[in-house]
């Protein structure tokens, strides 16, 4: 079936359920019916677009009011959404059971839209006539199981009815099957009648059996119908809803219309209400639903109960309210709340300097006293900017130059050639929190205008953010910069593959002035605050100094003992096993269509945790006792994010991949074009362990990991995969909403996604397009522990050191040219949400680290790669046995 708004809308048979949003309906929402009855359209529409945010797919409209123009209504309501491109992007379902609205609606839409509904109620005649117009108006529709003789409530007359529809459809009017959509009937249940108690499971058995005879027709339903007996207890209705809609996937509905955004998940319904709220749904005791109405009673006092103590805190003074807010991270009445404080205090920033920044310190200390984690600062801190948001306007009305008091002025910035930022945009907004001001630049940020803006702005310090090792080089050079420019601002130091010893070696000597490795976020604060204090900075730097003066001295005591590169290459690593499994594709790949759903099941959530500070195992942190309520909270919006992702296709993931005739030549690759005709494509550069090895331990090289010429044919695979399209915009907009809550984790959630693409790829690869391993079947924690045969190791980690390898993968598959990643001029894979690597099938390939180097082999490699020494230094990640650059002063 295809269906569409401004957008295409295809159902394949591997999509999921189609949400249409139910709240656009004035006989559903009071809310809605309200706000049109008061004809406030802009609020209305706000309903319709937050549905569409919210998942929603499709739209269902309904104006069926007593005393409404309904027609009128659609009409009005249909144009304003059509100047809406965010909702009219999705197709709109125009529910009325009045044919003459359905009409008037039809005229006001672009696209396809879905009729609902056409039934036999009236007769064949009135039937194929409202049909036949709704062929004409390009729409589809929805058939409702009622007829001549009234509703269908048994599984027989519900298919008696649906099959008598679809052949006059089809048959009388050409109906394309996708075009004729079944509704069979949700049917309330629970209500204390007992015919009633069958009607979930005739549905069911219904939607089964029609699935059977009509596949190529969807089917679909109003969700809430079936909950209707328990009106005004929403913990019973949503578990039902979920409960019954579960059930109703499984038997193959394909849409409904729900309350998109609320419907929850079927393994998180509270044990015992799903118990008895299946009891109903399949009638299966006679006191179900009483047991289920006690239980309703009992919850709907607790309820209330909620409900009252959530009314209570929006009966504190307005002080405390805004304090309520900022500590609980709720954006929903900041507004209203600010506006009364301005109205109080009179002045802007007297309400930014008393209630809000209160609210803030006490953040700051639960944040300091791990009473609060990360993620839930960054909610405080989307609070806050929304009030400051909202105060700005006033201030400049004001003219008041005079700003409140910051704590100190901070640049932050992730240097050249590197694009990665969750870290930086973390600690940014806890140091914003925590009263700084920051600057910060974002990425890639060139070393002068770092200084340049440093120097305008006359800052108290610098922070340099980094993810990829070539970025450690890049600050080396920033401090070296800083230097010469006679500058004394203390320079922070942070983000994933810095430390406190490079910075202590590499980074602290190059520049005169406090240095200071950064371990995370949650550090930034203590260690800015005593370096901006002009007292405490002396005796904290004197500290940090006597520190990175005794990791320089073991280090240098730390004499690895390595042998010479040609005694390393005999002690080379065999294979044992020679035979070969012929590739089933051959060359470059680029995949135009991956599912969704399946590269998210392969999400790795460990290293998301990671991200926001919480370091411990999935899915152990969903219950543990230290980090289990906020880690929930945060995997809960994870996933609402991802239906997002998917729902609104805001990612698009990207993949690309080639499998090469190769062989090992020495220690590098040689790819060819072809296994018989063996011309040289590309060589890619390996470099092997030197240290010595005891035990008969072999001196690693991943070349070894190939066949040589003489032992025959083999294969090596390149892949690049990014999940980062989409993403700039998509953070714009969170931006530009002052959302860097949902910033961060858009961000978070690309790499994960990223990474999870590597995963997927890697496995299709191995179980299809190579064909090494057809029969794998591991579960995604196995493939997480990488226990499938073969590696696909990626240029910057210890087995491949060389980041300027990326380059030889790049262009053999014209990655840039056919999916739009592209190279930074340090390596960084643009899209930051990408991946890159190799894939070597050999199960007795295995990742290693090349380790420390001697002087030997980086001469030699740079030879064999035709670049000056200081180019393979420059780009290595590897810890080299010697200094390459010396040193310009050590402070002591
Ligand atoms: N499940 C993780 C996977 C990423 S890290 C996640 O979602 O974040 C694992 C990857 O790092 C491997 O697939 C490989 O590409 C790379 N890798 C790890 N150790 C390596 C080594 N010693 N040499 C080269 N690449 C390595």
């Amino acid at each position: 079936p295809r269906f569409s708004g401004l957008e295409p809308l295809v159902i394949r048979p591997e999509s999921n359920f189609i949400n249409i949003g139910e709240r656009c309906n004035v006989t559903g929402s009071k809310r809605f019916a309200k706000l049109i009855q008061k004809e406030n359209y802009e609020k209305a529409l706000e309903i319709a677009r937050q549905q569409v945010e919210n998942g929603a797919q499709m739209l269902d409209i309904n104006m069926d009011e007593g005393l409404l123009n309904s027609a009128k209504a659609m009409e009005h309501f249909l144009q304003l959404i059509a100047s809406e491109p965010e909702i009219a992007k999705v197709p709109l379902v125009l529910d009325s059971s009045k044919w003459d609205v359905i009409e008037t609606g039809l005229r006001c839409t672009q696209g396809k839209s879905i009729v609902n509904s056409i039934s036999l109620k009236e007769g064949e005649n009135t039937f194929l006539q409202q049909a036949k117009l709704a062929k004409r108006y390009g729409a589809a529709i929805i058939v409702m199981a009622f007829d001549e003789k009234g509703q269908a409530e048994t599984v027989q007359r519900r298919l008696e009815i649906c099959s008598r529809s679809y052949h006059l459809l089809t048959q009388t009017l050409g109906f394309q099957p996708q075009d004729v959509i079944f509704d069979p009937n949700i049917f309330a249940v629970g209500t204390g009648i007992p015919q009633h108690n069958q009607y979930a499971i005739s549905f069911l058995k219904a939607v089964q059996e029609l699935k059977k005879r009509f596949p190529l027709c969807p089917i679909s339903g109003g969700v809430s119908n079936i909950s209707f007996a328990f009106r005004g207890n929403n913990t019973i209705r949503e578990a039902m809803h979920s409960a019954f809609l579960y059930h109703a996937i499984r038997a193959g509905m394909d849409m409904g219309i729900v309350h998109a955004g609320q419907i929850g998940v079927y393994e998180e319904i509270d044990k015992q209400l799903l118990q008895l709220v299946e009891d109903v749904l399949f009638n299966r005791r006679n006191d179900a639903t009483e047991r289920l109405i006690e239980f309703a009673n009992a919850n709907k006092n607790q309820h209330k109960k909620q409900k009252n103590t959530h009314a209570a805190w929006r009966n504190l003074p307005v002080d405390e309210r805004l304090t309520h807010a900022l500590v609980h991270g709720i954006v929903q009445y900041i507004e209203e709340d600010t506006q009364q404080a301005l109205e109080k205090y009179k002045n802007p920033l007297k309400v930014i300097e008393g209630p809000l920044m209160k609210g803030m310190d006490i953040v700051g200390d639960l944040f300091g006293s791990g009473k609060m984690f990360l993620p839930q600062v960054v909610k405080s801190a989307r609070v806050m900017k929304k009030a400051v948001a909202y105060l700005i306007p006033f201030m400049e009305k004001e003219k008041k130059s005079q700003q409140a008091k910051k704590a100190g002025k901070i640049l932050i910035a992730t240097v050249k050639g590197d694009v990665h930022d969750i870290g930086k945009n973390i600690v940014s907004v806890v140091l914003a929190c925590n009263n700084y001001e920051v600057i910060d630049l974002g990425v890639m940020v060139p070393a002068n205008q770092i200084l340049q803006k440093a120097k305008e702005e006359n800052v108290d310090l610098i922070g340099l953010s980094g993810l990829i090792t070539p970025s450690l080089d890049e600050m080396v050079h920033v401090a070296k910069e800083m230097e010469r420019q006679g500058l004394k601002i203390p320079l922070l130091i942070g983000g994933a593959t810095t430390s406190k010893l490079h910075t202590a070696i590499k980074i602290a000597p190059a520049y005169n002035a406090p240095t200071v490795h950064v371990l995370d976020a949650s550090r930034a604060v203590g260690v800015a605050s005593q370096l901006i204090h002009p007292k405490q900075r002396k005796n904290f730097w004197q500290q940090i100094q006597k520190e990175y003066e005794q990791l320089r001295q073991s280090h240098r005591k730390k004499h690895p003992t390595l042998i010479p590169l040609e005694e390393a290459r005999k002690n080379r690593f065999q294979l044992q096993s020679t035979t070969i499994t012929p590739p089933q594709t051959l060359g470059t790949t680029v995949l135009n269509y991956i599912p969704f759903e399946e590269v998210r099941q392969r999400i790795d959530w460990s290293p998301f945790f990671l991200a926001w500070g919480m370091k411990k195992k999935f899915p152990q942190i969903l219950t543990d006792p230290k980090y289990g309520t906020e880690a929930k909270k945060l995997y809960q919006d994870a996933n609402q994010f991802l239906n997002k992702i998917q729902s609104q296709q805001l990612l698009e993931l990207r993949a690309i991949f080639g499998i090469f005739a190769a062989n090992s030549i020495g220690d590098d690759i040689q790819i060819y074009t072809s296994p018989t005709q063996k011309n040289p494509l590309a060589t890619l550069f390996m470099l092997r362990q030197q240290m010595k090895k005891r035990n008969q331990q072999k001196n690693m090289c991943l070349a070894d990991f190939l066949l040589s010429p003489q032992q025959g044919t083999d294969y090596l695979g390149l892949f690049v995969v990014s999940a980062g399209f989409g993403l700039k915009s998509w953070v714009k907009h969170l931006e530009n909403q002052h959302d860097d809550y949902g910033a961060i984790l858009a961000k978070a959630l690309a790499d994960r996604l990223a990474e999870a693409l590597a995963e997927w790829l890697h496995e299709k690869v191995r179980k299809t397009y190579w064909g090494y391993a057809k029969n794998e079947n591991l579960t995604n924690e196995e493939l997480i522990a990488e226990q499938y045969q073969g590696i696909r190791p990626a240029p910057g980690y210890p087995a491949c050191p060389d980041h300027s390898e990326k380059n030889t993968i790049f262009q053999v598959l014209q990655a840039t040219e056919k999916i739009g990643v592209k190279l930074t001029s340090h390596f960084a894979l643009q899209p930051a949400a990408s991946v890159c690597g190799l894939y070597f099938a050999s199960k007795e390939a295995k990742y290693f680290g090349v380790g420390k180097l001697n002087q030997d082999q980086i001469q030699d490699y740079a030879n064999r790669k035709g670049v000056p020494q200081h180019e393979v230094e420059k780009w290595l990640s590897a810890n080299l046995a010697y200094e390459p650059t010396p040193n310009s002063k050590i402070l002591t």
